[in-house]
């Protein structure tokens, strides 16, 4: 497309003043900014669809920021989030903001949370950074208003670019410790399988949040985290040099505790440890084995032909369970399921809260083996488990149980919450578990079981809909519109942004063409579109440029399709 002088979106939005909103469409184009070129390539259709999505670009030459910004993936992830928030705070500084009907006058950019993720907002490329924005295009009624469109792309938007994509205008010792500390989480997290870890939990950390609707760190009366000294690892980063922090080692972790004493709060900050965190938020050095996934109990899920007699068999009737699949699940063969359909996408750790778990799915303890004989219960408990899994599979576990002394008997390491407060106590729970004896039968055998790699069938995925041929759509954090399909990702905790969500529909649109050439297993076809996305960027996955997708795990990736009530699998 010509690139036109900025002179021509003047005399275009004078033309189109007052006239019907479709008139917009006129506006599309190329423009010369000077010190910018702008964009403007689709446009909504009225003034209630969400804001028109706009590009600013800006030539390296002369944003100028330091080369070593984007010496590596980490740094530059973590640079071009800090653009991103930077034009967020610029928005709030210069913004107007909403005028006349509906989204009229907004100016948004996907900011995203507490955590620093790969996103579309900003794309940084060799020569010039992308900035992608959406614009309420003004209008009063359906009656466009030029004037206020004029002052949006003439006073307002030139501003925010000038006060957050140039160099001279920003903080850079700001920038550089956010890019730093972000390599600095990456390279801890990388290495934490070298130092025998699954995580690692910063001295000083703040875990408890503000709310249940606010990821901030919690401000008052807040307990830093204090390491026991026993588990003190010391790590050496490039940035932040020494740190100290409490490692957990790979194998079986118990987290027990009183009620309301922090067990929880220390294992919801464990499973965001996945991501890097911004600076200030608390958690920037809580930093966990990325291949963790948070199980529990989700009664009412779908299931498709998991094999799931590791955990369950002998059901009543005879029905097999090395191909489970039901439209409704129980707590018990929901959670089994959740555990062997992470081990099949590669999981190394599974964390486990007894709030939000299956309590026969956990234990099955001496009495109820007594009254209870084995060949009348199919659930064969976690505690007989957690061993062969890290056995066979290399697959750890953090649990908190603050209900069951059984699980001393199988677990390495034990970590007392006490006010906050993490407590060795491995030595004293052992100790405890020879003077009292249990005497329960272990019901789990000598070797986990087999792990099945499931391919899905063509005819799981229909995103059509209606006069559409492709409708992928998130709603918020919890649900995907595919098509005809309304996938439920409620309980997949690890999620953290809808930008995640919308990118995991359109992963599962290009899974599903991919079935189309070549049968791959979810496993494989998945990982392969996640190679992509890591060498070609999260663009690859739509038809055309969005500024609001982030880049999910392979984990949700696969939980997502597993929850999708039309899958079949071969
Ligand atoms: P548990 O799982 O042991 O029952 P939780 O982790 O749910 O306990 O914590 C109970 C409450 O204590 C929560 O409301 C949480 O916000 C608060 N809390 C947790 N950790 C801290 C801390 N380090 N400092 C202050 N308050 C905390
Ligand atoms: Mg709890």
């Amino acid at each position: 497309m010509r690139k036109k002088d900025k002179i021509e979106l003047k005399k275009l939005l004078n033309h189109i003043d007052g006239r019907g909103y479709k008139a917009y469409k006129d506006i599309k184009g190329i423009y010369d900014f000077g010190s910018f070129i702008l964009i403007i390539d689709h446009v909504q259709s009225d003034p209630f669809a969400p804001p028109s999505l706009i590009q600013v670009r800006v030539n390296q030459k002369d944003a100028s920021f330091p080369k070593d910004l984007i010496s590596n993936k980490s740094r530059k992830v973590a640079f071009s989030d800090f653009l991103v928030r930077e034009i967020y705070k610029k928005i709030s500084l210069f913004s107007k903001g909403r005028r006349g009907t509906g989204k009229s006058g907004l100016i948004t950019i996907d900011k995203g949370g507490q955590e620093i993720i790969e996103r579309t907002a900003v794309i940084i490329e060799e020569d010039f950074i992308e900035a992608r924005l959406g614009i309420g295009l003004p209008a009063f009624g359906r009656k466009i208003s030029a004037k206020d469109a004029y002052a949006i792309f003439f006073e307002e938007l030139p501003k925010i670019i000038k006060n957050s994509l140039f160099s001279n205008m920003i903080d850079l010792k700001r920038l550089s410790d956010h890019v730093n500390i972000s390599e600095d989480q990456d390279f801890l997290r990388n290495k934490l399988s070298n130092l025998n870890l699954v995580a690692f939990i910063g001295e000083n950390s703040i875990l408890p949040r503000r709310s249940g609707i606010d990821d901030r760190p919690m401000e008052k009366n807040v307990i830093p985290f204090l390491p026991p000294l026993e588990l003190m690892v010391e790590v050496v980063l490039s940035h932040q040099g020494k740190i100290r922090g409490m490692g957990i080692p790979k194998g079986v972790t118990l987290i027990v505790g009183g009620g309301f004493h922090g067990k929880s709060t220390l294992l919801n900050a464990i499973q965001k440890g996945i991501y890097n965190h911004i600076p200030n938020d608390g958690r920037e050095f809580v930093v966990t084995d990325k291949n963790a996934v948070k199980i529990r109990a989700e009664d009412g899920r779908y299931i498709e032909k998991v094999n799931i007699s590791p955990f369950i068999s002998n059901l009543p009737f005879n029905k097999p369970t090395n191909r489970f699949s039901t439209q409704n699940a129980s707590g018990s063969t929901s959670q089994a399921a959740n555990i062997i359909e992470a081990i099949e996408m590669g999981t190394s750790l599974l964390l486990i809260d007894e709030d939000s778990s299956a309590t026969n799915f956990m234990v099955r303890d001496k009495r109820m083996q007594e009254l209870v004989k084995k060949e009348k219960e199919p659930i064969t408990p976690f505690i007989d488990k957690v061993k062969t899994l890290y056995k066979d599979y290399g697959v750890s576990t953090i649990l908190v149980m603050g209900g069951s002394g059984d699980y001393f008997d199988v677990a390495d390491e034990v970590i007392l919450m006490d006010h906050y407060k993490p407590i060795r106590v491995t030595d004293k729970a052992k100790k405890i578990a020879k003077n009292f004896p249990i005497h329960r039968k272990n019901e789990g055998g000598e070797v986990f079981g087999k792990i099945d790699y499931r391919t899905p069938k063509l005819e799981s995925f229909h995103p059509k809909r209606g006069k559409k041929e492709v409708k992928i759509d998130a709603k918020g954090l919890s649900h995907i519109i595919f098509g005809i399909t309304d996938i439920d990702l409620s309980y997949v905790e690890q999620l953290v942004d809808p930008s995640q969500t919308k990118a995991i529909g359109w992963i599962i649109y290009r899974y599903a063409k991919f079935l189309k050439k070549e049968k791959k297993s979810l496993k494989d076809g998945i990982s392969e579109i996640m190679h992509e996305i890591d060498e070609k960027g999260l663009d690859i996955l739509m038809p055309y440029k969005a500024g609001n997708l982030a880049k999910p795990r392979i984990f949700e990736v696969a939980a997502a399709i597993n929850r999708m009530r039309t899958l079949k699998v071969e």
